[in-house]
């Protein structure tokens, strides 16, 4: 699978997406990570990629050609399934279902704003707008990389024991991951729980099952379709 990131910072994602298992995957050909220079689609001497936006307002706006110059380059290189993500707080929210999907295709097309955001006229262009939380970061390239990331992780090959990934948060369905413990057995008072020492692996599975329900519960209450706020108000 082939991502492709359009940013004006290319080498602030450089590292990040070249460490452990993305830079495993990268190195053994399983996943290509591409990222392209946004000012290198400009037309104009100064290779402006932003503009002041129509109506006023605070701060400036990105120009839509760039981004639609750097789709059309990349398109030429990649075939098959490709899908165009915009990343954005305007954008509905990530979840681990959109990462399995999008692991399944041949490509993805990430295009990551900054200052006030993008032409609006950029979303003729896209296939989905996608958020990464409820909170504004000032550009989308650490947004590309949680969405890089997260759809590296569900392809094939990238996680050397799928079984790990089979038993994480959000896997199958709206519940997190079960507590987890490693040596040593006791630490400044805290035991890790007898169950896990004894061996008995039917005996561990039914309490990291619990356990796991227990903290979506407690941390999590509305992936279960519970409101702890209102039932604590209804007494
Ligand atoms: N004016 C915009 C608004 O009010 O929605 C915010 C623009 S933000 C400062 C600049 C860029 O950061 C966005 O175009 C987007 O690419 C990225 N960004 C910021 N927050 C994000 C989020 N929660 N998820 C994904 N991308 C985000």
């Amino acid at each position: 699978m082939r991502f492709d990131i359009l940013t004006i910072f290319p080498e602030a994602l450089r590292e990040l997406l070249n460490i452990g298992i993305l830079g495993q995957a990268r190195a053994a050909g399983v996943i290509d990570v591409q990222l392209h220079d946004l000012r290198e689609y400009t037309d104009d001497p100064h290779r402006l990629v932003d503009d002041r936006p129509y109506g006023g307002g605070a701060g400036m706006l990105m120009k839509v050609e760039p981004f639609v110059r750097g789709i059309e380059a990349i398109r030429a290189e990649v075939d098959g399934d490709v899908r165009i993500l915009l990343l954005s707080p305007q954008g509905r929210a990530l979840k681990q279902s959109d990462a399995a999907s999008w692991a399944t295709l041949d490509g993805l097309i990430l295009l990551c704003g900054r200052y006030e955001g993008v032409d609006e006229r950029i979303t003729a262009f896209i296939d989905d707008e996608i958020s990464i939380g409820d909170y504004v970061l000032a550009g989308g390239e650490t947004a590309a990389a949680v969405v890089v990331e997260a759809t590296a992780r569900m392809t094939p090959g990238v996680v050397g024991k799928y079984d790990s990934i089979q038993s994480d948060s959000f896997y199958d369905k709206p519940r997190l991951g079960a507590p987890q413990y490693t040596r040593p057995p006791e630490f400044r008072g805290l035991k890790v729980p007898d169950v896990l020492l004894s061996g008995d692996h039917a005996k561990i599975d039914a309490f990291r099952e619990a356990e796991a329900w227990k903290k979506t519960m407690k941390n999590r209450p509305e992936l279960l379709g519970l409101n702890l706020e209102e039932m604590s108000d209804n007494g």
